[in-house]
């Protein structure tokens, strides 16, 4: 379980988060909302420590992971994080891209790693491009490796920050394929995402960012249907 407490971010004298308090429960599915610019990516990428913060707590299983000075590569190894831009190193094939952290930061061989690595690119219909280079690759096959890369580490959560936005329209739904997978498999998950439908498909709890601050959040049903800010209206009443 991850938990956000009163959680403040900063740039420069620009506030970016507010005071965030967000509950996220084993297995489930959170989704983030909002126009851009509310603070969506920052508060994700604070999530697995990639932003120390300002003020404020996260727990996650009953440990206050942002005391000052504590180590943050554990956390990141506990909580994966997959990004618009898929990053994979282009001079490696997929299946290298996906092996090195799992090489370098938990010293595993080659061979320990390929069964795994094998069964997760065949779980995301990619069994016979695990040797291909990111180019010979679409955009959706590019991103689902980016995310077999961060499952690779055997996270217990993983954030997504906006992965389906840079692919072209007919790619999105294999990418969205593999998020449902995860969610039927019982992976926790936050996701910041423009892709309503998705959100309230298959999300346990929607928040909604305005300006730095969770506005409103609920289950999806309750939330898209029945929105009590005014703010809230006017975002959903502009993107459904
Ligand atoms: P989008 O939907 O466009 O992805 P977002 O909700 O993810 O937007 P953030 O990327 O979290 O928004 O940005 C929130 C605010 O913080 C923005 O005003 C942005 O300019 C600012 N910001 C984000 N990262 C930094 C940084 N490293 N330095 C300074 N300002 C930043
Ligand atoms: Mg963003």
């Amino acid at each position: 379980k991850l938990s956000l407490r009163g959680v403040r971010k900063r740039f420069d004298d620009h506030e970016v988060c507010k005071g965030i308090d967000l509950d996220v429960a084993e297995g489930e599915m959170v989704c983030l909302i909002g126009a851009s610019g509310s603070g969506k990516s920052t508060l994700l990428r604070c999530m697995n420590l990639l932003e120390p913060i300002d003020d404020g707590e996260i727990w996650l299983d009953g440990k206050d992971i942002s005391e000052p000075g504590l180590d943050p590569q554990p956390v990141r190894q506990r909580i994966g994080i997959v990004f618009q831009s898929y990053n994979l190193f282009p001079h490696m094939t997929a299946a290298e891209n996906v092996m090195l952290a799992p090489r370098r930061v938990r010293g595993l061989s080659r061979d320990d790693l390929r069964p795994r690595v094998t069964q997760l690119f065949t779980r995301f219909g990619l069994g016979d491009r695990m040797e291909h280079y990111p180019d010979q690759l679409s955009g959706g096959q590019q991103q689902r490796v980016a995310i077999i890369r961060a499952l690779a580490m055997e996270p217990q959560i993983m954030l997504f920050d906006e992965i389906t936005s840079a692919l072209d329209p007919e790619l999105v739904g294999e990418v969205l394929d593999v998020l449902r997978d995860l969610r039927k498999q019982g992976m926790t998950m936050v996701l910041a995402t423009h892709e309503m439908g998705f959100a309230r498909e298959l999300a346990d709890k929607v928040c909604f960012l305005d300006a730095g601050r969770i506005l409103e959040q609920g289950p999806p049903e309750v939330l898209f249907s029945q929105p009590h800010e005014p703010r809230t209206k006017a975002f959903l009443s502009r993107v459904l």
